[in-house]
């Protein structure tokens, strides 16, 4: 495919024009490092989520979901090593911790807390909830969706380097010998991924991260990069973390953090391999994918070619005129039906007809339903397909269940 030029500056005024994503506070000028989400960029990333969820946590019979608080304890994260070390060098040559302070209560009760920097930490607190309430036995994961915030010192390039931001983490834990084997099917579940969501597999790789560049706490790291307009940026991160976090946490706080283990009646302290995705590098990473520019009927369009699972609409549904009352009333009969059948599905009888399909090109709507006058007398409609322009009929008693069919 062409490289397109600007892409990033495209897409940025794509998602403030369609509603998918406005700079935080903007009435105010804007706040450096906070996005927030209109209604269509938080239907694709509510629809990202999901389908994360449901690969990794619902499909399988290993993996407990967790929802932690993001207010963390003051020693939570100095076990972790992130109150002394998780900083960024300023450009004096001192660091600067990238935690965002708070604190919790008043008075004499006052404690320091922070937002959490990552949602890993309050699974590794919740280790042993899970191991007491429902006995999972090795290996199993603990999973988490959740918002984490780094005081980065030079947010930048959109929703990629963000203040605030989400995280979709598993913390995987294995016996000590198994993590090779753990690693290497968690590898090959990232790509599977990549290509559910619909990444461009062809602008993904993986960097074996060093020795000297790795986390403390990892012996292993890939990162999966990605060719953002920017240029190639991690996207994903796969880590051996070892048995550093519990190990940690056992010490700092007199807790015993380990499984017992039924064949040999001895206790160990897993290992973990953590799969690590960011939420908006994803939303960015699916956008830049997805943007295409095209001719129709000799005319350019934007279009975003979305995968129709994370759509944030998968149909619409238009009158071919607006003012005739008999065609207004059908299209509206049908919207009614298939939001019921299916869900995110829209009426529009703004404008022109091709105006119409160029907004739901833009927001990457599989399909476009148009009832005109054909459609009082022979019930049927025109079904027509985004990514091909290709239009067809179909009886209104098929409509749901074919549009449902062509959804996947
Ligand atoms: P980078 O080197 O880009 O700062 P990192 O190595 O610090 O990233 P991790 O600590 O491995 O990132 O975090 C896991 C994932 O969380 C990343 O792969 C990325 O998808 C996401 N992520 C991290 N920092 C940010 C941020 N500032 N804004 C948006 N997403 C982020």
């Amino acid at each position: 495919m062409e490289k397109i030029d600007n892409l990033l500056d495209k897409i940025v005024s794509l998602c403030k024009r369609r509603g998918f994503v406005y700079p935080s506070a903007e009435i105010y000028g804007g706040f450096a490092g906070f996005w927030d989400y209109g209604p269509y960029g938080l239907a694709l990333k509510n629809n990202i989520k999901q389908l994360w969820w449901k690969m990794f946590v619902m499909d399988r019979d290993d993996m407990y979901g967790v929802d932690a608080a993001q207010i963390t304890k003051h020693e939570v994260l100095q076990a972790s090593g992130h109150v002394s070390g998780f900083s960024d060098p300023l450009a004096d040559g001192s660091r600067f911790n990238t935690m965002f302070r708070t604190s919790a209560g008043a008075g004499e009760e006052t404690a320091t807390a922070y937002l959490r920097p990552e949602t890993a930490q309050g699974i590794f607190t919740n280790f042993k909830n899970i191991i007491d309430s429902f006995h999972p036995s090795l290996p199993f994961g603990i999973a988490q969706i959740g918002k984490a915030f780094r005081n980065e010192i030079s947010p930048r390039d959109f929703i990629f380097r963000a203040r605030e931001f989400e995280q979709m983490e598993v913390e995987y834990f294995v016996k000590p010998d198994g993590w090779r084997e753990a690693f290497g099917l968690w590898q090959k579940k990232m790509h599977e991924w990549i290509d559910a969501v619909g990444i461009d597999a062809k602008k993904v790789y993986e960097l074996e991260v060093t020795d000297n560049e790795r986390a403390h706490y990892s012996k292993r790291t890939i990162d999966f990069e990605f060719d953002f307009p920017f240029g190639r940026k991690e996207l994903y991160g796969l880590a051996y973390r070892t048995d550093y976090d519990l190990s940690n946490h056992a010490k700092a706080s007199g807790v015993e953090l380990s499984y017992l283990d039924e064949e040999t009646k001895t206790k160990i302290t897993p290992h973990v391999i953590e799969p690590s995705l960011g939420v908006d590098r994803t939303v960015l990473a699916v956008l830049c994918s997805a943007y295409t520019e095209d001719e129709m009927n000799g005319e350019p369009r934007i279009v975003l070619k979305l995968k129709p699972a994370i759509a944030p609409v998968k149909v619409a549904v238009f009158p071919l005129l607006k003012n005739k009352p008999e065609l207004v009333k059908k299209a509206r009969e049908i919207f009614r039906d298939l939001k019921i059948s299916i869900g995110a599905v829209v009426f529009d009888d703004n404008g022109n007809i091709g105006k119409r399909y160029r907004r739901q090109d833009e927001i990457g709507t599989p399909f476009c339903v148009t009832v005109d006058f054909d459609s009082l007398e022979k019930g049927d409609v025109t079904v027509r397909a985004r990514d091909t322009g290709k239009q067809e009929r179909i009886p209104l008693p098929d409509l749901s269940a074919e549009l449902k069919k062509r959804l996947g």
